[in-house]
């Protein structure tokens, strides 16, 4: 085809991209979504925080979610470490907003919601790779490679980068920038968990401290169906020599807890074992002329509290509405009504991994005794609503975590 032209076109099929598609279909816009690749694919991320289920709602695909009979309920996080247990709740949380939401498949759950967007007047063409970004003109132009055919032109009024891990614009903008966090890797599969212990609660993710070299984690993810989720996360320097199947029983044999309620557990079951490494990343700018970036696309800081999601559907949203105005022709500061809020909850969720990685947040979690404000003020944090400045676990992160970790001192798990 000659050139096309859209409002909006949206790069990548993500949780980020089919969000900001669906809420600009609702303002009226005209949006191409082009994705590289073909749906279902896979993608890690499986833990959802409830704070998201707001914009799923939004953009209305919640029905077609609830169908869904492998998408798992979740309520709250809970966490070991040798023979300590603890768990948040969700429902008992400082901020408004919901308290529960799910633990997906990716591949399944991507797949729903970009399907929904193309319901609702979304033009989704898989197989098609971005390859050029040009925003000299009076609209920005896009370059196309479909995998079957040629290379086509595509202009939008206004591109959205929602590309993930691909990071296009970054890349073709050279807009990359290191993330401060050192590189850390994972390895995961999934299994036939086979969990019959009576203090496993299927409604909540499983985060497991190593027992001696806290930096290292693992979750446990269940689904609804008898399947889990299970990853390790570290330093390279704590895999040497491993390949990802040892790597993740060995940590798993390092857990009192897991070993114990995944004694029955089938890992054989023709599931392959992967690793990702150097998924920390960062950018020099989230919007220019004529584009912005969303999600993964942008910043990704760490897995530890499943935040990825919910960071990619809010920026999606605060995009979404921002940009509406922006195409009406009235007053749109990118910095200050995008840029600027996305980065409250990135920044409430940076403090508290780095408070994981260096024990403070840790020792908070792990302390024998919590205040019963203060276990509501941190659950609404780990439920994704990391904006709400109400709550002072957010407004003053840094001082409130210092405090606390203070007053509960170092733990030392004996
Ligand atoms: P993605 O879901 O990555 O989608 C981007 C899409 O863009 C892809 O489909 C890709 O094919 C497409 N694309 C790429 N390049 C191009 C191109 N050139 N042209 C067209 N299309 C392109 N998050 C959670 O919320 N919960 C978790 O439990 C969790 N666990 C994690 C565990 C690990 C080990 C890691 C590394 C991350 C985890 N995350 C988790 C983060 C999560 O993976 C991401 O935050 C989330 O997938 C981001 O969604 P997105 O829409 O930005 O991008």
């Amino acid at each position: 085809p000659v050139s096309e032209s859209f409002d909006i076109a949206v790069i990548g099929a993500g949780p980020a991209g089919a969000v900001a598609a669906a809420l600009l279909l609702r303002q009226g816009f005209s949006v191409c979504v082009l994705e590289k690749q073909h749906f279902p694919r896979f993608v890690i991320g499986e833990s959802l925080l409830p704070h998201c289920m707001e914009f799923l709602d939004e953009a209305g695909f919640l029905p077609a979610l609830h169908a869904e009979p492998s998408f798992q309920h979740k309520n709250g996080a809970a966490f070991t470490w040798r023979d300590r247990y603890t768990h948040f709740d969700f429902t008992d949380k400082f901020s408004a907003g919901p308290g529960t939401t799910f633990q997906v498949r990716r591949d399944r759950f991507d797949h729903i919601l970009i399907r929904e967007a193309a319901k609702q007047g979304a033009d989704v063409r898989f197989g098609c790779e971005v390859c050029a970004f040009d925003n000299t003109g009076e609209h920005a132009r896009l370059n196309v490679l479909p995998e079957h055919g040629a290379a086509y032109a595509l202009t939008a009024r206004f591109v959205l980068d929602a590309s993930g891990y691909g990071r296009v614009l970054p890349r073709l903008l050279d807009l990359d920038t290191p993330s401060a966090l050192p590189v850390r890797e994972a390895h995961f599969t999934h299994i036939d968990d086979h969990i019959t212990a009576a203090d496993f609660d299927r409604d909540k993710i499983l985060i497991s401290t190593h027992s001696t070299r806290r930096d290292v984690w693992l979750w446990l993810i269940p689904f609804a169906d008898g399947r889990s989720s299970i990853g390790v996360v570290g330093l390279p320097e704590r895999f040497i020599g491993q390949d990802s199947e040892t790597a993740l029983k060995n940590a798993v044999a390092n857990v009192p807890m897991l070993q114990r309620i995944l004694a029955d557990a089938v890992w054989d079951n023709g599931v392959p074992f992967r690793r990702i490494g150097g998924y920390s990343a960062n950018v020099k700018a989230l919007h220019g002329k004529h584009f912005a970036l969303l999600g993964n696309a942008a910043e990704f800081l760490d897995p530890v509290f499943s935040s990825g999601v919910t960071i990619a559907m809010h920026s999606a949203k605060l995009a979404a509405d921002l940009l509406g105005k922006h195409l009406r022709g009235k007053a749109a500061d990118w910095q200050r009504e995008f840029a600027e809020p996305l980065m409250v909850g990135v920044e409430t969720f940076r403090t508290y991994v780095n408070g994981w990685y260096d024990g403070r947040f840790q020792d908070v979690i792990y302390a024998p005794s919590r205040n019963a404000d203060i276990s509501r003020m941190i659950a609404s944090v780990l439920a994704g609503y990391a904006w709400d400045t109400e709550n002072p676990f957010v407004d003053k992160a840094e001082r409130r975590l210092n405090a606390l970790a203070q007053m509960v001192g170092r733990q030392d798990g004996d």
